[in-house]
């Protein structure tokens, strides 16, 4: 089965997410990482979009060739930002062609002077929409437990997460720290009359500076705490790797204890921690 609703219908899903490489030591690496974590057998792994559509043809390529090579179906991420609604419709109607079933819509992040002719598509949802008018998809969005930054508050951002999740057939949220962070866009959703699949997004902790600007990008708080811990063990990259390990096990076992359907590592193309943490929790493949 390689229809991601249809398996969050029977049960909860494991996933890994991958970028497209930018040169050969990069490909080289991802292709170690998909051997090594194909192990583990995933539901699913998706791969992201550039940006502007700088990775186009390679999340395209990517996404298609991993059944290919690998037992595992790959999902593709799609932004609207920098593209016309022609040019998405014709991106999509490619995956279709190529027997891709799973799109992550996304709204993605917009150059700030960006000006948005007449038409064209804004938000998540509607590309969302468009994707649906054009094949029979199983479609994912985005999800901000501690809201969008660019919301004007979490209520906003909630609503509109209510009202592209209604017409969507899950969502994936961006990575964060505390479990009532995820308990609570869970319960907003409900009261909003939604119920669909929410999979928490986890962030291994493996580079303390990269995690601070990664958090800072999305809107995620970076404990005080955990950051205190990773700075006392200072620049033994070991140490900030294990404690990346001990915490993001910890928000995993509680996710799961708390009725999440599934998990979704956000891999860096590295396996060692997802590998790592997935053993810890007994999922072994
Ligand atoms: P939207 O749902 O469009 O929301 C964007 C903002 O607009 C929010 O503040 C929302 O509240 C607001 N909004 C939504 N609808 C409306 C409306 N109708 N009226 C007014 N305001 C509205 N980025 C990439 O470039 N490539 C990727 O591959 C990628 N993968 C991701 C995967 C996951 C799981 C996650 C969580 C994020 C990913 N991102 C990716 C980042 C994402 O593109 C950014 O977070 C982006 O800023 C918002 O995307 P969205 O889909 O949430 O946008």
């Amino acid at each position: 089965m390689a229809n991601i609703g249809e398996l969050l219908a029977h049960g909860r899903t494991f996933s890994f997410e991958f970028f497209p490489p930018r040169n050969d030591d990069g490909e080289r690496q991802l292709e170690q990482t998909l051997r090594d974590l194909e192990s583990l057998n995933p539901s699913f792994v998706s791969v992201t979009y550039g940006a502007g559509g700088s990775t186009r043809d390679r999340t395209h390529e990517l996404v298609v060739s991993i059944p290919n090579f690998t037992s595992m179906f790959a999902m593709a991420h799609l932004t609207c930002a920098a593209h016309t609604r022609d040019e998405l419709a014709g991106i999509v109607t490619r995956y279709r062609d190529a027997g891709v079933e799973n799109i992550l819509a996304l709204g993605g992040d917009p150059p700030k002077d960006a000006n948005l002719p007449e038409g064209e598509l804004k938000y998540a949802v509607q590309l969302v929409e468009l994707v649906q008018d054009i094949g029979s998809f199983s479609v994912g969005v985005a999800a901000h437990p501690e809201g969008h930054p660019r919301s004007p508050d979490l209520t906003h951002d909630r609503d509109h997460l209510a009202e592209k999740l209604r017409i969507a057939d899950f969502a994936i949220t961006q990575f964060f720290f505390s479990v009532e962070d995820y308990l609570s866009l869970v319960d907003d959703l409900s009261a909003r009359g939604v119920s669909k699949p929410v999979i928490p997004g986890i962030m291994p902790v493996t580079n303390v500076k990269q995690i601070e600007r990664f958090a800072q990008m999305s809107g995620a708080e970076f404990p005080v705490e955990l950051s205190k811990r990773l700075y006392e063990v200072g620049d033994d990259q070991d140490a900030v790797s294990r404690i990346g390990v001990e915490v993001a096990t910890e928000l995993c076992e509680k996710l799961l204890e708390n009725g999440a359907p599934g998990l979704h590592f956000y891999t860096l193309n590295r396996s060692t921690a997802t590998r790592e943490i997935y053993l810890n929790l007994g999922l072994t493949g």
